[in-house]
């Protein structure tokens, strides 16, 4: 078993005198080729030069195969420079989680960025089917239990067996520069509780809005949450700014103005080559001034000797974050704390929340007054075949004319304002929402159809900007109880509200 003796990006990330620099690594589809030599390039000189810290590396980027994460790790790994591992959940079963866990943690690849991922997109003869088993809460909060030695419940295959501590660094992203409250205050409620779960840094989406990403910093800070905390600095070409502007990069905000700027630098002889490269050399100053632990660079086309310059010209910068260079805010931008301490009054919620959150009170919740009858008709009706068919036939009715019930049999209605996210969220999210959302849309279904936990939000009071707090970690869907009642499975004692940590 090879083990990367030292972590150079898990040492610097903890050492306040650092300023951690990382890059990020692009693979594309196949084994070899022109563009991973190039990236082989770019590590030996990446190494050669010692500034970058880490090298991440993408994990079928926008959706679509590419070299695993791991292989490339591996050949970065043997050049002497430490690889970060973004390890997404869009292709993998819980299963393969846990297994490419420890085909990493066997091969010393301890750092890893754990996050959904954009939508799978084309694949081999087709759309690939998207997965989404597991959300980053709760493959952080696996993660944390293998780093405090995991040991398999009685009952799962390999019973009583203590596996041993497993030493992963594992990080977390967030957006800042979501435009609407209910995107936002879902972000944050989310890093919370990423945080609470095991992330052990966090790395932001890439932004243009240098008051958005104060804005990330404060928001830790002022709750006294000292977690290491990376800037993400993307220096695109003209043609990139001009796909992004069109919201065609899941979660990424490209503002008209900056789209404006580079369309006027691409008039200079560089064809803005400079300019690109300096705007990322201040941004980097700024974010630096601003108190980031570290920053995490980006683009495309760029060589090792443009990154080199991008470094050296930072000395050079005031770092005053507001430069006119740098600063690109969205006009319609929701910002925290600011926009949320003018709202006079607290989130009311709808209507149709009320209705069915009576029902759900008088019925499902342990104090309702006609919990006692339900659950004991519930349990009668489950002991005989046929009243147990005719039960789920009227519950799968009655759900699918309110709520286009998928029949989970593991039930998240009242953790969601009473929508149902497998009907509701493409990526089936149940913890809240991808970064994926652009202006409150769906990833999935830009300009289309609203971002499932954006629905969500407007119809209850929770979460609300003026009581930002962590939310309770849903379980992993239990796959044994697909196409069967989940009242049943509620009043028996198998769903997630009575599961913890069943493995
Ligand atoms: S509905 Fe929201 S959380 Fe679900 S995939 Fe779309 S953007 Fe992401």
């Amino acid at each position: 078993m090879t083990k990367n003796t030292s972590n150079m990006f898990h040492d610097t990330l903890l050492n306040p005198e650092e300023f951690t620099i990382t890059y990020e690594l692009v693979p594309g589809r196949g084994s070899g080729g022109k563009r991973l030599e190039k990236i082989l390039r770019f590590a030996e000189s990446a190494k050669a030069d010692g500034r970058i810290k880490a090298l991440s590396i993408t994990d079928n980027p926008g959706g679509h195969p590419a070299l695993s994460p791991t292989s490339l790790g591996l050949d970065i790994q043997a050049m002497g420079i430490v690889p970060l591992l973004h390890f997404s959940l869009k292709d993998k079963n819980r299963n393969l989680v846990e297994s490419q866990l420890f085909e990493c943690h066997r091969h010393g690849l301890l750092n890893l960025l754990v996050l959904g991922g954009d939508y799978p997109r084309y694949g081999f003869q087709g759309q690939a089917m998207p997965v989404f088993d597991l959300d980053s809460i709760q493959v952080l909060s696996l993660i944390e239990q293998l780093r405090g030695g995991f040991s398999v419940k009685k009952g799962a295959p390999g019973q009583q067996m203590a596996l041993p501590s497993m030493d992963f660094f594992a990080g977390c992203v967030v957006s800042p520069f979501k435009t609407l409250e209910a995107e936002q205050v879902w972000q944050y409620v989310k890093l919370l509780t990423k945080i609470e779960h095991g992330a052990q840094f966090v790395i932001s989406q890439l932004g243009f809005d240098m008051k958005k990403y104060q804005e990330l910093l404060s928001f830790l800070r002022d709750r006294h949450i000292m977690i290491p905390v990376i800037a993400n600095v993307f220096i695109p070409t003209l043609p990139v700014a001009r796909i992004m502007n069109k919201g065609l990069v899941p979660g990424v905000i490209f503002p008209d103005a900056l789209l404006a700027r580079m369309e006027e630098e691409a008039k200079n002889s560089d064809k803005g080559e400079e300019a690109r490269l300096l705007r990322g050399a201040r941004m980097v100053a700024a974010l630096q001034k601003m108190g980031y632990t570290g920053v995490h660079l980006g683009g495309n086309n760029l060589s090792f000797e443009a990154i080199s310059f991008l470094l050296d010209q930072t000395t050079n910068c005031t770092g005053d974050s507001l430069h006119k260079e740098i600063h690109f805010p969205e006009k319609t931008s929701w910002y925290y704390p600011d926009n949320c301490l003018a709202e006079d009054s607290p989130r009311k919620a709808d209507f149709l929340f009320l209705c069915n959150d009576l029902v759900h009170k008088q019925f499902f919740a342990p104090a309702g007054r006609l919990f006692p009858i339900t659950k004991a008709i519930s349990l009668f009706c489950a002991k005989n075949r046929t009243l147990r068919q005719l039960y789920t036939l009227f519950e799968h009715i009655s759900k699918k004319l309110l709520f286009h019930c998928r029949m989970c049999g593991d039930c998240t209605l009242s953790e969601a304002n009473y929508l149902c996210p497998k009907f509701g969220c493409p990526k089936i999210m149940i913890n809240g929402p991808c970064g994926g959302s652009f202006n409150g849309f769906c990833e999935v279904y830009p300009k289309a159809r609203l971002c499932f936990w954006v629905r969500s939000f407007h119809r209850g009071a929770e979460p609300d900007c003026q009581h930002l707090h962590k939310s309770t970690l849903l379980p992993p869907k239990d796959w044994s109880l697909n196409r069967s009642s989940s009242w049943l499975n509620y009043f028996s004692g198998k769903d997630h509200c009575h599961i913890k940590n069943k493995d």
